[in-house]
C-alpha cells in the first residue's frame, strides 16, 4: 500500500505536470502560477506532509479550522471562504492573503488589522452576489479602499466560475474584466482563479494563483 505522502507526492506532482502543460499551450512561463494547496477539511498531519514535500502555501475556508493548523505549520497561509463579518479580527491573526474581499465593509475591519495583509478583491462572474464576490462595476471604488488603506496591499482579483457556467467562458470573461481593472489599478498584478476542475482553464486565461485541493489531497466529504 501507497503511504500518504507517496500519495500526496503523486498527485502534487500530476497538479504540477497539468501546471507547466497548460501554462506552455498559451506561452506562458509555468514559474509564473503559484500553486495553493487547499487544506480545507484535511487533517494537519497532511499539512506538515505538504510542507515536507516543499509546498509553503494552503488555502483555508473556514476560520475555526484553519487557525489551528496555521498555528502548527509556518507557512503562507490564504483565507478564500466567505467572510463573516465577526470573524475577521480572528481571521486577521492567521492569515496572511485574503482571497474573498468583496465590499467595502470588509475592507474597513481588515484595515484595523494590527499585521499587513495581502488582499484580492473576488468579483462575481453571474452578478450572484449573495454567494460572494462583488460587482464588476463596484470593484473600482474597493480597490481604492484597499489603496488607501497603510497594511492592506492590493494583489488583484479572485473568481471563482459559477456553477453550470463552461469555466472556459467564465474564465475569458474574468480576463476582460481583469484586463479593465488592472489597466486602471497598475499596482494590481495578480489574478485568483481555478480550482481542480478548471485550473488549467484558469491558467490559460491569466491566473497566476489557483487554489487546487481535491486534485491533491483526494475527495472531501461534506461538511
Ligand atoms: C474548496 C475551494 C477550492 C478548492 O477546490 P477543489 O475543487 O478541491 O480544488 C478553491 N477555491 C475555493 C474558493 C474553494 O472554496
Amino acid at each position: 500500500m501507497r503511504t500518504r505522502k507517496e500519495e500526496l507526492a503523486d498527485n502534487l506532482q500530476d497538479v504540477k505536470e497539468r501546471i507547466v502543460s497548460a501554462a506552455q499551450s498559451v506561452n506562458r512561463d509555468p514559474a509564473e502560477i503559484n500553486l495553493i494547496v487547499v487544506t480545507k477539511t484535511f487533517p494537519i498531519s497532511d499539512v506538515e506532509i505538504l510542507r515536507e514535500l516543499g509546498e509553503s502555501n494552503f488555502g483555508e475556508n473556514r476560520d475555526q479550522e484553519a487557525a489551528p493548523k496555521a498555528e502548527a505549520i509556518t507557512a503562507t497561509w490564504h483565507f478564500q471562504g466567505q467572510i463573516q463579518s465577526n470573524k475577521i479580527k480572528s481571521i486577521c491573526e492567521w492569515a496572511d492573503v485574503i482571497h474573498s474581499i468583496s465590499s467595502a465593509k470588509e475592507i474597513l475591519k481588515f484595515a484595523q488589522s494590527p499585521r499587513k495583509h495581502q488582499v484580492f478583491l473576488q468579483v462575481s462572474l453571474d452578478g450572484e452576489v449573495a454567494r460572494g464576490g462583488a460587482r464588476p462595476a463596484d470593484l473600482a471604488q474597493l480597490a481604492d479602499l484597499v489603496n488607501e488603506s497603510n497594511n492592506l496591499e492590493l494583489l488583484g482579483l479572485m473568481a471563482v466560475a459559477p456553477l453550470g457556467v463552461d469555466p472556459k467562458n467564465a474564465f475569458s470573461d474574468l480576463a476582460q474584466i481583469n484586463q479593465g481593472f488592472a489597466s486602471q489599478f497598475p499596482n494590481s498584478k495578480y489574478l485568483s482563479a481555478g480550482m481542480s476542475g478548471d485550473f488549467e482553464a484558469a491558467i490559460k486565461f491569466g491566473a497566476t494563483h489557483i487554489r487546487v485541493g481535491s486534485s491533491i489531497l483526494g475527495s472531501r466529504s461534506p461538511h
